[in-house]
């Protein structure tokens, strides 16, 4: 049986929540114009007045906010109450250049955590689970976002953050924990680890994760599920929105939930900016609806994602969205072919290599040069030079059939690319360094 944290909510019918988003809509864009200078000026750039936008439908008519405008604004001009209002800041990890700070009102972090929760009951837990956290406390949304989630739950809370992965597993064994939340890289870490230290899926106590925070395959999902024995849920979210519980995958694991009375999703063409049908690949854009201190109004975020509703078998009604692809910027050019990191770990994982890779792009006499790094399996370890040779070439024919252009394949020995503890770097791309 479908458990929900807050089924009224999350079982609405789709009419009586678009007046709900309507109702909350209009007065988060009055509390936008009226608190928040930046966000007004663009408003009056546009001609748009707050009772212009009298429901949902009026969105398209609000001004878009990018990472840039973000930067501008830095560090607190996207404030919409006095600082001294707030209760806590979170930061992003930076991982495309300058961090954003975003702030929270109590009432924000209240808000955030029912996210949270909602995603953790959607993975079947409840107050006697144990939820092992594992993603980074701090600045980072993920460890806080989801300790929060697991409070409001009542469950019992490991908050283990990133790292000491033997101390991870003494923990999760010896006290049996039932929920592991870090990222999909992480979980396959530890995953290995476990592995490593003789335990057999069964004997591992867990019995779901909630991973998120980094794009990961379908493949990778595959992987962990068998590694660890138990069903690995994806999470989505960002900080500028909040953190981690934008959006949640239920039991059916096809997509995840938008906390759609709290947010509102499109998809945008990332070029021109018109707003696409459901159903249709490009940007996704929020807006936040009962937001106090860092309400985002038609935020970019540069993830590129599909999203789609329909009957789900959970019985929610909220949105669904697909897993993102990566974002426009992880997004890579080489040689003039467009290259996703998720299209390559795809194919590793169907030959049957692990998740540990690594790209290199380079450029070279202006030429781009493209090496992919992946680690042999370790009962290859007996292979001849010939067959390893044959072994790479075969990778690199899949990987052109996935791609259309052709990396060289190198496989390195185990254990010789670096785990990841947090967000997993893929790729390092030389060409952006110069
Ligand atoms: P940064 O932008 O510095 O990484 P955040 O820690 O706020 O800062 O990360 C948010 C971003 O992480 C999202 O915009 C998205 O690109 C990525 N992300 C978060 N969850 C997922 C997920 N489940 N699948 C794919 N990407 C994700
Ligand atoms: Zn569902």
């Amino acid at each position: 049986m479908e458990q929900y944290y807050q089924r009224e909510i999350e079982t609405m019918e789709p009419s009586e929540l678009k007046k709900l988003q309507s109702e909350k809509l209009k007065k988060q864009v009055r509390h936008v114009y009226e608190h928040n200078a930046y966000y007004r000026r663009l408003m009056d750039e546009k001609g748009v007045k707050p009772e212009d936008i009298q429901g949902v439908e009026d969105l398209c008519k609000l001004p878009f906010l990018s990472k840039q405008d973000l930067k501008d604004a830095y560090p607190t001009g996207m404030l919409s109450v006095p600082m001294t209002d707030c209760v806590r800041i979170h930061s992003t990890s930076g991982t495309t250049g300058k961090r954003v700070i975003a702030f929270y009102t109590q009432h924000d972090i209240d808000l955030w955590d029912e996210c949270c929760a909602r995603a953790i009951v959607a993975t079947g837990g409840n107050e006697d689970s144990i939820v092992q956290v594992c993603y980074g406390y701090g600045l980072f949304t993920g460890g806080m976002g989801l300790h929060g989630g697991a409070g409001k739950v009542g469950a019992l809370t490991l908050p283990m953050s990133s790292g000491n992965t033997e101390r991870q597993i003494q923990f999760m064994m010896d006290l049996g924990a039932s929920i592991l939340c870090c990222t999909p890289s992480y979980a396959a870490y530890i995953g290995e680890s476990l592995k490593e230290q003789g335990y057999m899926p069964e004997d591992i106590p867990l019995k779901a994760g909630i991973f998120g925070a980094e794009p990961w395959t379908e493949e990778m999902r595959q992987d962990i599920e068998k590694t660890l024995g138990i069903k690995a849920y994806d999470i989505y979210g960002l900080t500028e929105i909040s953190g981690p519980g934008v959006a949640f995958e239920c039991s059916e694991q096809t997509g995840m939930h938008i906390n759609e009375d709290h947010f509102i999703a499109e998809i945008i063409n990332p070029e021109t900016g018109e707003v696409l049908p459901e159903g249709e690949k490009g940007e996704l854009v929020f807006t936040c609806l009962d937001k106090e201190a860092f309400p985002m109004m038609r935020y970019r975020t540069r993830d590129i994602c599909v999203l789609h509703r329909g009957k789900c078998s959970c019985g929610r009604t909220f949105l669904k969205m697909a897993k993102p692809m990566g974002r426009s910027d992880d997004m890579m050019i080489i040689r003039g072919v467009n290259v996703f990191p998720s299209q390559i770990e795809t194919v590793l994982l169907k030959e049957g290599y692990t998740s540990n890779y690594q790209i290199i792009v380079d450029r070279v006499n202006n030429t781009d040069t493209f090496d992919v790094y992946v680690e042999f399996l370790p009962e290859d370890f007996e292979d001849t030079m010939k067959s390893i040779a044959a072994k790479e070439k075969k990778l690199q024919d899949a990987l052109k059939t996935m791609l259309g252009i052709s990396p060289k394949v190198h496989l390195v020995e185990p254990k010789s690319i670096a785990r990841s503890e947090g967000k997993a770097v893929r790729v390092i791309d030389r060409r952006k360094l110069v």
